[in-house]
């Protein structure tokens, strides 16, 4: 089966051009000028910009988490990621508290069997810290997993010590594997809520005094050292502020192997956001907290000069009016205690849209450097490329049609994954996908889901890879 894409414009990493792109079952055959096959399907692409379809690094499908689980399972999650142009992600397989790094990946697994609709690896998480998980660590190998996050937040749920911390980082370096690191200063966070709350202050917003910008510095710091000294690559998630950008700056002037994320919500909402009257602010409750506008702008600076390497999500989502209607308990579970609001925000769909309206339209990011942001940085960063992650002969033919000239509103109305609020309700965009293609198969068509269950493949990924 051939397909051929003729007259699209093709964005990579590195380059713009025009040209037709021929596909031999899943993968690219060729790329060329004015290509005719005969037999093949042809699609026509005139005013589309062709894209290799997005990859999010960091997301929680169907996760056990704070009294609750993520309302989107492995189907609708993924579903929502079509839509929005992403193909591939990579999903953190918690632990059994007191069992092993494998059970996780097990129970991943199987929350992810007959659901797929898109391609998928999974992250180990040292969620359990015991001696005999981190000397299980450079097993997963075997699992097609090669990165592991480790908590420095969440105390008395998943933080670890420093001393767990380093004989982590010192198994995964010497396997080959990726440590990723959720940076807060989980002690000190614990003593503010205890604080907080003795006072009277339950309100959502004071989830915001609960995750100071500081103790996400600290805590960033600390764990560069730390990778540092090991000599082991470290990857920090969610990097949310000026300061944390800045602990990885220094590691990365100092030759140490730092790579950082930062996430869609950490540009777009801010504090005020979250300092609304009622429980309202608890949508945007997620950790780190959401920071400031002038965050923000170094944020963008930090992803241009590649201090950080990836956007991701973050995807984790609870309802906002939960424990109804058959759902599962979310953000309500929090009222009257802002500390047992579930943590997280969907993203998982409007990731590519939401992020090229504010980078690409308004010139602070090029479209290739986007496009090294959203797919290409993490397929190499994760061991996935260039299977995935380009437009190049021999990669999958995972390809989205960008229209740069639709007009959308975002809103919970029209989106796709199962939760009952947009983080970005409201906001006007331009430039959407339209076409969304996996391994050679149209999977989103105009607004058409014509993905099937269970066709997404669990990605095996590689061991040591480059540090970008
Ligand atoms: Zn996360």
């Amino acid at each position: 089966m051939k397909t051929l894409i003729k007259n699209g414009t093709i964005v990579t990493a590195g380059d713009t051009y025009k040209g037709d792109i021929l596909i031999n079952g899943e993968v690219i055959q060729t790329i060329g000028k004015d290509l005719d096959v005969e037999g093949a399907e042809v699609i026509d692409a005139t005013g589309m910009y062709l894209m290799p379809g997005g990859v999010d690094a960091h997301t929680h499908l169907e996760m056990p988490f704070m009294g609750s689980t993520a309302s989107d399972d492995f189907y609708t999650g993924q579903r929502g990621a079509a839509f929005g142009g992403t193909t591939t992600h990579i999903d953190f397989a918690l632990m059994p508290q007191g069992g092993t790094l494998k059970q996780g990946i097990q129970n991943w697994h199987e929350k992810a069997k007959g659901k797929t609709v898109i391609d998928y690896g999974f992250h180990g998480a040292l969620t359990s810290p015991s001696p005999e998980a981190i000397q299980e660590i450079p097993s997963l190998v075997e699992e097609g997993v090669t990165s592991l996050k480790i908590f420095l937040a969440y105390k008395g749920v998943f933080m670890v010590s420093d001393e767990e911390f380093y004989k982590a980082l010192e198994k995964a370096r010497d396997a080959g594997m990726l440590v990723m690191t959720h940076a807060e200063n989980g002690d000190a966070i614990a003593e503010i809520m205890k604080k907080l709350l003795d006072e009277g202050k339950t309100e959502p917003r004071y989830h915001l005094d609960a995750h100071p910008a500081i103790l996400e510095a600290e805590a960033t710091g600390r764990a560069v050292s730390l990778a540092g000294q090991t000599g082991a690559p470290l990857y920090v998630v969610h990097v949310s502020c000026e300061d944390a950008a800045k602990q990885i700056e220094m590691g990365r002037n100092k030759g140490f192997k730092i790579m950082g994320e930062t996430c869609t919500q950490y540009m777009h909402i801010f504090e005020d956001d979250m300092k609304v009257p009622g429980h309202e602010g608890a949508k945007w409750a997620c950790s780190p907290a959401v920071r400031t506008p002038k965050d923000a702008e170094y944020l963008y600076r930090s992803l241009q000069n590649s201090t950080l390497q990836v956007v991701s999500t973050d995807h984790a989502v609870f309802w906002y009016e939960g424990g109804k209607d058959g759902r599962q308990g979310g953000k309500e579970l929090g009222k009257g205690d802002f500390t047992k609001i579930p943590n997280g925000i969907p993203g998982i769909e409007d990731r590519l849209y939401i992020n090229w309206d504010a980078m690409v339209n308004t010139g602070k990011i090029t479209e290739n450097r986007f496009v090294a942001l959203m797919s290409t940085n993490p397929a190499k960063i994760f061991g996935l490329y260039p299977k995935k992650g380009t437009i190049a002969v021999g990669s999958d033919a995972d390809i989205v049609f960008f229209d740069p000239k639709k007009e959308h509103t975002v809103s919970a109305s029209t989106h796709h994954c199962n939760i009952d609020y947009n983080a970005y309700e409201g906001r006007k965009v331009k430039g959407m996908p339209v076409k969304t293609m996996l391994r050679g198969k149209l999977i989103v068509d105009n607004g058409k889901f014509l993905g099937e269950k269970g066709s997404g493949q669990f990605l095996r990924r590689k061991t040591n890879n480059p540090v970008l």
